[in-house]
């Protein structure tokens, strides 16, 4: 049997409160342990990384789904992708308004095979072709965020990360990511991010690992994160050290951000060079350990 790992992040950026810390945290653990339980039973590590996206898609503390940021007009515009590295099949939506989970919308894109990435009122038109409940934005928005939204307008806290992403290795040694966003708090409408595009939010590939990302998203565009670090892991170099190059990668374009990986050995890696990454991991030998304080050594 390969080894199997899953590895979770809740977003990069500056430290919000030990508390929202620390709740952070403990979202991940919980939703490792959905994803977790998935691989240990023998699913695929596309089945582990949707499941883990959809129920932190769910949980209003994170910036993805329910709880998502809103954009400079005050409404949610979502992105997310999903990516497995056996042949590389990816789907995505973008700037989707009307679901309760993008990832889900990502995921029939995927398996349809027609199209890699959906945006705006299209991606919306395929997810009610695809019988997906339309979902009421305003079901979207919490009261958390719709104050944060107006303080921030007041120019008062920096914007608040939560962006949500899963990287998985399963036994048959097949590697999967996703990642889901609301994007930047206060982004302009139209605007896409990292998120949904693969190479920069997300890749897979069997023969290196998978990568999911967050922070920045116009400097990860830049840097195509996420197969940055992918091609370092193809190189043979562990995930963890793939991955603090890589975010050394994004500081030198001026971004901040983080980001975790799984290589195909089934070795987790986590970095960020913000103050502040919620993440968590479980390995084969059910070894959990997860935390929000993540700066790059
Ligand atoms: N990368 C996301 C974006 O730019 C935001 C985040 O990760 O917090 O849309």
């Amino acid at each position: 049997m390969r080894r199997f790992t899953i590895v979770v992040h809740g977003g990069a950026g500056p430290l919000p409160s030990e508390e929202r810390g620390r709740a952070a945290a403990a979202g991940c653990l919980q939703t490792a342990r959905i994803g977790h339980r998935i691989l240990a039973e023998g699913g695929s590590a596309l089945e582990a990384v949707q499941a883990a996206c959809v129920a932190l898609e769910d949980d209003p503390l994170f910036n993805a789904g329910t709880g998502s940021c809103l954009n400079e007009e005050g409404r949610i515009e979502m992105d997310a992708a999903i990516m497995e590295g056996t042949t590389r099949r990816v789907g995505a939506v973008a700037a989707i308004t009307r679901v309760k989970n993008p990832v889900l919308v990502a995921r029939r894109v995927m398996d349809r095979g027609r199209h890699v990435l959906l945006a705006g009122e299209g991606a919306d038109r395929f997810a009610r072709e695809e019988g997906f409940a339309p979902y009421p934005p305003a079901l979207l928005v919490t009261a958390a965020a719709l104050q944060r939204w107006q303080r921030e307008r007041e120019g008062k806290i920096p914007p608040r990360p939560g962006t949500v992403g899963a990287v998985a290795i399963d036994q048959e040694g097949r590697v999967a990511a996703a990642t889901s966003t609301g994007g930047t708090s206060g982004k302009a409408p139209g605007r896409i991010g990292d998120s949904p595009i693969p190479g920069a939010g997300l890749y897979a590939h069997d023969a290196a690992g998978a990568v999911s990302a967050t922070g920045q998203g116009e400097a990860i565009l830049r840097g195509v994160l996420s197969r940055h670090i992918c091609d370092r892991m193809a190189a043979g170099i562990p995930a963890q050290q793939a991955v603090e190059e890589g975010i050394r990668e994004l500081a030198r374009l001026g971004g901040e951000g983080g980001a975790i990986a799984v290589d195909r050995e089934g070795r987790a890696g986590f970095a960020s060079n913000t103050p502040f990454m919620s993440w968590a991991m479980i390995d084969a030998d059910g070894q959990e350990s997860s935390g929000y304080r993540c700066r790059l050594p």
